[in-house]
């Protein structure tokens, strides 16, 4: 993903060598590839629907709430999923229940994800491995592949029996991840996650914009930094 800082203001040089303006907006890694390969009015479009549902999005959490909130954006991205179907580009999307390889990427989630999760741990006492996301934590992107002990970089959410524990509220990021690729080369640990992978347009722009609100940061931080925040909270309370 990207880093940049959402809401400012930058003035850059498109493809044809225009200097453009535009707000910047947080972008997953697969809506920096489509953007790549879009011309300018796309990517003026793009920015304009991203900057339309920050609005809503931020609506809905005023309103009901980062949980609410953080629902509502999940079942939208399933909307956009369902409706892309299951074949891109001649390719069948090859994900299914039991295979979970893609679990050790890693997953970055917005603050109000993290609230969604920590309350669904809290009601169907769903064990979190805090000891493990502290160490999670240490590592970004970059780092998170090349420097950590394999068996580290699997989600802690991940049961080796019954699969993600969390999978009703799983990050949007986890939703969209779709291979088009033999199951056995999302092993990223043997293939460094260069698969034939798929993320629906739409539902990546749903994302961007929950990111672009509020921001993004690893599964682990942000889980941490966000039960830190409830528990001074609960405190004062
Ligand atoms: S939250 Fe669930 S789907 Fe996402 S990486 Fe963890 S175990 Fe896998």
């Amino acid at each position: 993903m990207k880093t940049i800082k959402p809401g400012e203001e930058r003035i850059y040089k498109n493809k044809n060598g225009d200097l453009v303006r535009s707000v910047m907006v947080c972008c997953t890694e697969v809506l920096t590839q489509f953007k790549d390969s879009m011309n300018i009015d796309q990517e003026t479009q793009l920015t304009k629907m991203i900057e339309a549902t920050v609005k809503e999005y931020k609506e809905i959490k005023e309103k009901e709430g980062p949980i609410t909130a953080a629902y509502s954006m999940h079942a939208a991205i399933d909307k956009e999923i369902k409706k892309s179907g299951n074949e891109h580009q001649g390719f069948s999307v090859t994900c299914k229940k039991g295979c979970d390889w893609c679990c050790q990427i890693h997953v970055d989630i917005t603050p109000d994800e993290a609230e969604l999760i920590l309350a669904h741990c809290e009601e169907k006492n769903i064990f979190i491995g805090w000891d493990r996301l502290e160490r999670q934590s240490k590592f970004s992107e970059k780092t998170w592949l090349s420097d950590q002990i394999s068996h580290e970089t699997w989600c802690g959410f991940l049961n080796p029996i019954t699969g993600c524990c969390i999978y009703k509220h799983r990050p949007g990021a986890c939703r969209n991840h779709r291979s088009l690729d033999d199951p056995e080369k999302c092993n990223v640990i043997m293939t460094n996650g260069k698969i034939r992978k798929y993320g629906v347009l739409i539902a990546e722009m749903l994302q961007s914009a929950a990111m672009t609100a509020y921001g993004a940061d690893s599964m682990a931080k942000m889980l941490i930094k966000t039960k830190k925040l409830n528990d001074k909270e609960n405190q004062k309370a």
